[in-house]
């Protein structure tokens, strides 16, 4: 029997905001443990949360960008459970009122794109962080994140595959960051997912007993995660046994999924509205003005490379899959650069050297206007394509412009006829044997020639010129 997985995935991503959803201590990561804390966010008796609106305006907007639907009344639920981290005893989140539903979320199919749907996105706040390092017989609890706005979004189970759950949350993280909520960061936990998942006989419509995957915080994780989880249900279900519904987490040690606790252990999270916490009510003219100063999303800025500028989906979706990547190129063009060529030096050399530094293209020390002075002297002549690549390194390196570069290092073309011919004739004399043959018919050896004459000069003479002349003499 052929079986087939179903996922649906739960998103948490932490808001950008400058301070918590419900005081206003500072979200900054990273501070020596509860150095941003206060009477709220470290729940203490009395004390009463006030919404932080930027919070919402940035569910808002992510809505928007995943074609949600935007409720303009949503409220606050309590989410009762005791951990140490969460020192009020329940975590607000929203419960059967969220900010946004339904909506979808386009990842590469087979030749065309396929739509993953979303069931909701709701606000919540986040927990603190129980620290088990530094101590044999104690554990810490660190509260700086108490109280960090998370959005969660939750997926319907349309997913098929691990490569398509990674594929789904890469599509969510590139969005996000583009449109300024969320920095996307994984390593630091602040785009962090559940997976869960289930398999059945193909064809079958019924979903199978799902297992959850939680807490994992790497496209390569999510991915051997669930093959391993898929594979392991299946095998259960061929050998005759049953899926027990459970919460299971990734052991990236061994490799595998293990269980973490079962469904008769599962919470009863005793959720209510929380009396704390007005009802969220706005305008739709607001929504109206989140939507006008939305950025343009980067499959509509895919399509417009492809469009406009005749860049290739392959490259276009390179570029436009980080923001400021894409905005550095589309600078590069409103300053005179030939869009196919801008982009050819972007995904090779300058994708190259930013991949070894693991920085962003924003972080170089080369600006989109050095890149087209450099375009504009390969055009004129100046500098042969090779040497360019010799000016590219040094402005990657000094940041400094590439006319001065090629000044200063001697690297001007050679255009000089009369010098380049002295060069080809001592080749052609001390190559005899290669002139015979190439006259025989070996056409293939005019690159040779090329090659000699190109070492000689160290990469300086003007090809065409080069090309030109050997044509003309062993014609
Ligand atoms: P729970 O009650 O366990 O929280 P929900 O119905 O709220 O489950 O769904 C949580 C997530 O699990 C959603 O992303 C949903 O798409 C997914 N899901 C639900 N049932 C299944 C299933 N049988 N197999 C795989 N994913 C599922
Ligand atoms: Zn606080
Ligand atoms: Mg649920």
């Amino acid at each position: 029997m052929q079986y087939e997985a179903v996922i649906g995935l739960e998103i948490h991503a932490q808001l950008l905001t400058d301070t918590k959803i419900f005081c206003g201590c500072s979200t900054e990561f990273g501070s020596e443990p509860n150095t941003q804390t206060c009477p709220v966010c470290t729940g203490m008796p009395g004390v009463l949360p006030v919404m932080n609106s930027k919070a919402v305006e940035y569910v808002v907007r992510t809505g928007l960008a995943l074609n949600c639907e935007i409720s303009s009344h949503s409220r606050f639920a309590r989410k009762n459970y005791f951990y140490p981290d969460l020192p009020k005893g329940y975590q607000i989140s929203q419960f059967e009122l969220p900010l946004c539903e339904g909506g979808y979320v386009e990842i590469p199919g087979n030749g065309s794109n396929r739509r993953i749907s979303l069931t909701r996105i709701h606000l919540e706040e986040d927990a603190g962080k129980n620290i088990h390092e530094g101590s044999a017989s104690d554990s810490f609890v660190d509260l700086n994140r108490a109280g960090v706005p998370l959005m969660e979004i939750v997926s319907e189970p349309d997913i098929r595959t691990a490569k398509e759950a990674s594929d789904f949350m890469k599509k969510l993280r590139t969005i996000v960051r583009y449109i300024n909520v969320s920095d996307g960061n994984m390593e630091q936990g602040s785009l962090r997912c559940d997976a869960n998942v289930s398999v059945r006989p193909e064809g079958m419509k019924e979903l199978g007993v799902k297992t959850e995957i939680k807490n994992m915080n790497s496209f390569r994780f999510i991915e051997k995660a669930l093959d391993y989880e898929i594979k392991r249900q299946i095998k259960v279900l061929q050998e005759g046994g049953r899926i027990v519904q459970e919460t299971r987490l990734w052991n990236s040690e061994k490799g595998i999924t293990e269980s973490m606790r079962s469904k008769e252990e599962a919470h009863d999270y005793r959720y209510f509205p929380d009396p704390d916490l007005v009802p969220i009510e706005f305008d739709t003219s607001w929504i109206d003005e989140i939507r006008t100063h939305m950025t343009e999303l980067p499959d509509v800025k895919k399509k417009r490379f492809m469009n406009e500028w005749d860049i290739s989906e392959q490259d276009a979706e390179l570029l436009a899959s980080e923001r400021s990547t894409a905005e550095w190129f589309e600078e590069t063009v409103q300053l005179g650069a030939d869009p196919k060529a801008a982009c050819n030096w972007i995904k090779g050399d300058f994708m190259k050297l930013l991949h070894e530094d693991n920085i962003l293209i924003v972080e170089s020390r080369i600006k989109p206007l050095n890149l087209v002075k450099m375009l504009g002297l390969i055009d004129k002549g100046t500098i042969s394509g090779k040497i360019a690549k010799t000016v590219f390194e040094e402005m990657y390196k000094t940041g400094k412009k590439a006319g001065i570069i090629v000044e200063e290092k001697g690297l001007l073309q050679m255009s000089d006829e009369s010098g380049i011919e002295s060069i080809i004739d001592d080749i052609l004399a001390d190559n005899s044997d290669a002139v015979e043959k190439f006259k025989a018919g070996e056409n293939k050896l005019m690159g040779f020639f090329v090659g000699q004459v190109m070492k000689e000069t160290k990469g300086k003479a003007n090809p065409k010129i080069v090309n030109e002349i050997l044509r003309k003499k062993l014609g």
